[in-house]
């Protein structure tokens, strides 16, 4: 993520004493160039681009090995020209030489400045865990550094002045490399050039976090399309008969650089640029290949978003993949999430049978978290109820939950419905919904979500070697 800092810079030259500070015109070096290949810069005794660039590799890897963040401070100063041409050029090497000082003394054991151009330097700072507090603290920290460039620097008879503008970026997990991140901080400091007032702080952040997601956004699309994002299996228990009757397909990226990335964090993203039936057709189609190896009573269910229902052209593209794929639509089950299924009903009701007129079972997934009405569950025709999670794990504990989990089982015989449970951790929870009734669970005391490989041993050997499948 990326955003940049604009500070305010005017050039004075207004005759005053020198003050605790002077820059003099004694014997004074001449001006060291800035070596192009090595960035070796003898003027300010700073590190050189190529330390720098390996430091900023280091930070990059530390972020996506570790999640150890840090922030890039790309710092363009202005004013250095007018400078030199009214006070000369070693004029303008001292007030830079001050420049520099300065901001080495604002930085922090770890943290690194160095000069990369005639007026740009940069800064490595080590971050913070939390996005908020990494933002507002790379935020605070350029708003210094603004207003300690800025302040006046006395020299013979007058006084310097320079300007500046910030970019930040965050290295946070997922940065590709040294250029992005550089080219991040350089791209938004560019925007903060051309406006004309400085940015508020509340401005800064909300460009932050909106850069963030575009760079997710931008690299789930890649993922999808690179064959990143895969299927994997989490056993479904038919508890009465304590064996597997089939698996919910759960989303996995495996990135290359961030590992694991899980669903919670991509789905959205997909949502929101609307493209979350690529990942819906994906995981279909993936699904069909791996369960066309399992025995036919294995039912898997696949996670569709309720926006999609409302696309009149979903049915047909998801009933021509499974029938490329050669699956049957019966050994297929799709879960719409509650919390989103308010909107355009009649579309919901059209999309929904289709399906069932395919002999594909449709599940209302995590409920009572959400907005579904009992109206729309009816209106819908759900074949089953997924009982949230948090109410499974909280039951046995909290006497509230205990209710809740009958009172959506005794609503769910009424209407017809079977019932799933989700996050069984325990064997007492296990024992507590076949007392109860409940039909079928999933949770860790079965089994995580595992690779299409482990499912299909899963299914020869059964669960722990001890459900026979
Ligand atoms: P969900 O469909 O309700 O899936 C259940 C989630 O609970 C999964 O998280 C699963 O790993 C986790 N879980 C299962 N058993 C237990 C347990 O005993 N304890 C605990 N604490 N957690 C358990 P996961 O895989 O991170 O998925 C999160 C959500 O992301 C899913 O919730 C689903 O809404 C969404 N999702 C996953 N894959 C897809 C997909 O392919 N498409 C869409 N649209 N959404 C997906
Ligand atoms: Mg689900
Ligand atoms: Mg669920």
């Amino acid at each position: 993520m990326a955003y940049s800092f604009r500070g305010s810079w005017n050039w004075r030259d207004d005759q005053r004493k020198p003050r605790d500070f002077a820059v003099t015109d004694q014997a004074y070096p001449a001006r060291p160039p800035i070596d192009p290949i090595a960035g070796s810069n003898r003027l300010t005794g700073l590190p050189t681009r190529l330390e720098f660039a390996t430091r900023l590799q280091c930070a990059i890897q530390q972020a996506n090995d570790h999640g150890a963040p840090s922030s890039l401070l790309l710092i363009n100063l202005q004013g250095r020209q007018e400078i030199v041409a009214r006070h000369g050029a070693k004029m303008g090497d001292r007030a830079l030489r001050e420049i520099a000082r300065r901001l080495e003394g604002m930085l922090r054991k770890n943290d690194m400045l160095a000069r990369l151009g005639e007026d740009d330097f940069a800064v490595i700072a080590d971050g913070q865990a939390e996005p908020e507090a990494h933002r507002d603290a790379a935020n605070r920290m350029a708003a210094r550094m603004v207003q300690t460039i800025c302040q006046p620097i006395p020299a013979n008879d007058c006084e310097l002045q320079f300007g500046a503008n910030i970019g930040i970026a965050l290295c946070r997990p997922g940065i590709a490399g040294v250029s992005d991140l550089l080219q991040m901080a350089a791209g938004t400091m560019q925007q903060t050039k051309n406006r004309p007032a400085r940015l508020s702080l509340g401005e800064l952040s909300r460009q932050a976090a909106l850069t963030v997601e575009e760079a997710l956004e931008h690299d789930v699309l890649r993922g999808l399309a690179a064959g990143e994002i895969l299927p994997f299996y989490q056993p479904v228990i038919d508890l009465a008969t304590n064996r597997i009757c089939g698996f919910e397909a759960l989303a996995r990226w495996q990135h290359p650089v961030r590992g694991f990335v899980p669903p919670d964090e991509f789905v959205p993203a997909l949502e929101r640029i609307g493209r979350i039936s690529a990942l819906t057709e994906t995981m279909l189609t993936q699904v069909c290949r791996d369960a066309n190896a399992w025995p036919s009573y294995a039912r898997i269910a696949i996670n569709v978003s309720a926006s999609e229902l409302s696309d009149p052209l979903l049915p047909r593209r998801l009933l021509q993949i499974a029938e490329r794929e050669g699956m049957a639509p019966a050994r297929l089950e799709f879960e719409i999430t509650e919390t989103a299924l308010v909107h355009d009903i009649p579309a919901a009701q059209a999309s929904l049978e289709t399906f069932r007129q395919a002999g594909i079972l449709s599940s209302l997934d995590d409920f009572g978290t959400g907005y579904a009405s009992l109206g729309q569950l009816r209106q819908l025709k759900f074949d089953r109820l997924k009982i949230d999670q948090s109410f499974i794990r909280g039951m046995l504990e909290n006497g509230e939950c205990d209710k809740i989990v009958d009172a959506i089982l005794g609503l769910a015989r009424s209407l017809n419905l079977q019932v799933v449970a989700e996050g069984i951790e325990t064997q007492a929870a296990a024992a507590s919904l076949v007392a109860r009734g409940c039909e079928f669970g999933q949770g860790y005391y079965y089994s995580k979500a595992v690779t299409a490989q482990a499912a299909g041993a899963m299914l020869k050997t059964g669960l722990r070697g001890q459900i026979a499948a």
